[in-house]
């Protein structure tokens, strides 16, 4: 079987110590590609000079809305110059968070659609990230998707029913990450398993979000598979299906080989 964990943050301190053993770990795992995420323009720098040590990481670059206040005012332009580096294969991660409250929320309306404009530009899909602010975040893809197809995925989704029929019908996909598998997430796994085979993708998030029987710890790509053993689970499907399906997706998204 194989793997894409779609999204994790392989450049924060939690992996510092030892990045090249989880790196090894996921690879045994099954990990076929590891999509690793900046969140400033700092974190970008880290993150690409990742993909030069291991075959399997690839890029996203781009400013997260809880680091936008921080950034200056130079700093997209240099996001956009690193969008031509060789292993960026998508945008972000951006969105909106009303749940830190970090950035006042026009400028985390500014930034993110500055991510869907270069997103239509680039042909680079967005990454979405969406804290408390599930109708400002369909409002603005429907504005986007109004103007042209939308070319993205929102991350860890954890949304209502609503927002991921909204989100499907715009044609996003939706990715799963270790939250499905916490007991209390009852309304969580009943929405996940709604979502069409073809725009399921899995993630882990590590560090962060660690499925069960990891929660609590350190999450690393190589616990994808535990997530993605749930969502066999709820689709009622082998692990076989769920890594068939869900690579493939990562790989028509994000164009990976
Ligand atoms: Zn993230």
């Amino acid at each position: 079987m194989e793997w894409i964990d779609t999204h994790c943050h392989l450049d924060e301190d939690a992996f510092t110590q030892d990045c090249a053993d989880a790196v090894q770990r996921a690879v045994d795992a099954g990990v076929v590609a590891m999509v690793a995420i900046g969140i400033t323009l700092d974190s970008c720098r880290r993150v690409l000079e990742l993909t030069q040590r291991f075959p399997q990481v690839y890029a996203a670059v781009g400013l997260h809305p809880n680091y936008v206040s921080a950034a200056e005012p130079d700093d997209w332009k240099q996001i956009v110059e690193l969008v031509k580096s060789p292993k960026v294969i998508g945008l972000g991660e951006t969105g909106l968070d009303q749940y830190w409250d970090h950035s006042p929320l026009e400028l985390q309306v500014d930034y993110f659609d500055r991510h869907l404009e270069l997103s239509q530009q680039t042909g680079l899909p967005f990454i979405v990230h969406c804290r408390n602010a599930e109708e400002q975040v369909v409002t603005q893809l429907r504005r986007q998707a109004s103007r042209s197809p939308l070319n993205g995925v929102m991350h860890a989704f954890c949304g209502s029913a609503e927002t991921a029929a909204a989100c499907l019908e715009l044609g996003m996909y939706l990715s799963i990450g270790g939250m499905v598998t916490f007991k209390k997430n009852e309304t969580l796994r009943q929405v996940a398993a709604t979502i069409p085979l073809d725009r399921l993708l899995v993630e882990t998030d590590a560090p962060y979000l660690a499925p069960t029987p990891f929660r609590g710890k350190r999450n690393e790509p190589a616990h994808v598979r535990l997530t993605a053993a749930c969502l066999a689970e709820l689709y009622g499907v082998s692990k076989e299906e769920i890594a068939g399906a869900t690579t493939s997706n990562a790989r028509r998204l994000f164009r990976l080989p």
